[in-house]
């Protein structure tokens, strides 16, 4: 068994941990605490790692890495900023299922900008009555010539307002349930919708919005995939999708585990460094032990992936447990930190907050745990 990130990985992460701690971590603070949108600017500054594209072969103008990388990169952007890897991440998501699902035409003239972050995509799934039950989709479309119109209202989009391209799953008959949802590549110069910002917790400068079509007229060519087979689209590379999560949060707790050893070694009360008190010690122990088995858990999902080997079991392990345990880890964070660390001014303040939303999006933990339970006893209790 092997522990250890290749030569060209272990240059991944050291090239990128000091790019984000000279280049990226600076704006993360000032935005953040200013609440700013993320722009354009800051987006290209990403584009020789191949943020988006990164699994996508050469041929396609992607950079044809491994999911260890590509996971490897998740966690140094995760450490840096939430905010930006998580549109980041989703851009990529969408980039991934064009070269997947898409035609042609579609990858020609979709995957050079939205590789080379020109464009952003949004991957619009989630309605106001569509959650974890994602086959319930009510957005509709309506043939109509050679184009569909849709209806209906997409909500917690990733890049909603920002994205050039919206990857929307709408159904075409809503009789077929599941089997009716299509997925649509919307784009922004070329049909109407309108969007409108949602307030959150954390990731403040990123973008996230409800995303309404009403009467929205696409091409039939927009169709991704084939039509009624849209959660195939939506729910592949869900395996891939966990994995990413989980390195997200792992990010963020780095990031907090290392921001509480700092913190612990400069403060001072009765007349010690706090880090010389038991009770902060544990729970410093406690973190690194429990970042140590999220990391564990999540590269040996994604070794598994770039063997081809069925993970679903352990993919859900790793996002469940990363998720999860960040949370803990976040949590003590701010514990060692005292009072400060409820403060904006301290950093743990906001990874908590950002690493809020992971136990939720991308599965949230009870479907996580009810996956896991169909893989061990043969018996779901999805309904
Ligand atoms: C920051 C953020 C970014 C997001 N970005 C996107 C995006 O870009 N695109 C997109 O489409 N969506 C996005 N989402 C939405 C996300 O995917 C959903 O929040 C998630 O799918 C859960 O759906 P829901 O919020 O409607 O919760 P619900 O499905 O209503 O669940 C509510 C609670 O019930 C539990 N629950 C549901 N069903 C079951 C069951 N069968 N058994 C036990 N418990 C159950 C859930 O676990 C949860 O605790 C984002 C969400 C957040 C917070």
């Amino acid at each position: 068994m092997d522990f250890e990130y290749n030569e060209e990985q272990t240059i991944l992460k050291d090239t990128l941990r000091k790019f984000m701690d000279k280049e990226i971590i600076p704006l993360a603070n000032e935005y953040e605490a200013e609440r700013t949108q993320i722009t354009k600017k800051i987006i290209k500054k990403l584009e020789p790692f191949g943020y988006v594209g990164a699994t996508v072969p050469e041929e396609f103008g992607g950079f044809d890495l491994d999911t260890v990388s590509y996971c490897i990169m998740v966690e140094e952007l995760g450490r840096a900023w939430g905010g930006l890897r998580t549109m980041m991440t989703v851009s990529n998501l969408v980039t991934t299922i064009i070269y997947q699902f898409g035609t042609e035409e579609q990858k020609k003239r979709l995957l050079p900008p939205l590789i080379s972050l020109d464009y952003m995509a949004a991957f619009a799934l989630t309605e106001p009555n569509a959650g974890s039950d994602a086959g319930s989709v009510e957005t509709t479309a309506v043939r109509d010539g050679d184009d569909y119109i849709l209806n209906g209202t997409k909500t917690l989009i990733t890049n909603g307002s920002i994205a050039d391209v919206v990857c929307v799953f709408a159904s075409v008959d809503r009789s077929k349930k599941a089997k009716g949802i299509t997925a649509f590549l919307v784009e922004k110069e070329k049909s109407k919708y309108s969007t409108s910002k949602i307030l959150k917790m954390g990731m403040h400068s990123s973008v996230f919005s409800e995303v309404v079509f009403e009467d929205c007229r696409v091409p039939a060519s927009s169709i991704l995939g084939e039509e009624g087979k849209g959660l195939k689209v939506a729910l592949n590379g869900l395996n891939v999708g966990r994995c990413i999560v989980a390195f997200a949060v792992i990010g963020l707790a780095q990031a907090s585990l290392d921001a509480a050893v700092r913190y612990a070694k400069e403060r001072t009360q009765f007349g010690k460094p706090i880090g010389q008190f038991q009770l902060i010690q544990e729970k410093i122990v406690d973190m690194a032990m429990e970042l140590d088995a999220a990391r564990l858990l999540a590269n040996r999902a994604a070794f598994m992936i770039d063997k081809g080997v069925n993970c679903i079991k352990e993919a859900s392990f790793a996002k469940l447990y990363a998720t999860e345990a960040a949370l803990r880890i976040a949590d003590k964070a701010i514990q060692v930190h005292g009072g400060y660390g409820y403060c904006q001014e301290y950093l743990v303040e906001r990874y908590y907050r950002d690493a809020r939303h992971l136990t939720m999006a991308e599965g949230s933990s009870e479907i996580q745990r009810l996956i896991i339970g169909r893989e061990i006893l043969g018996l779901s209790a999805i309904i």
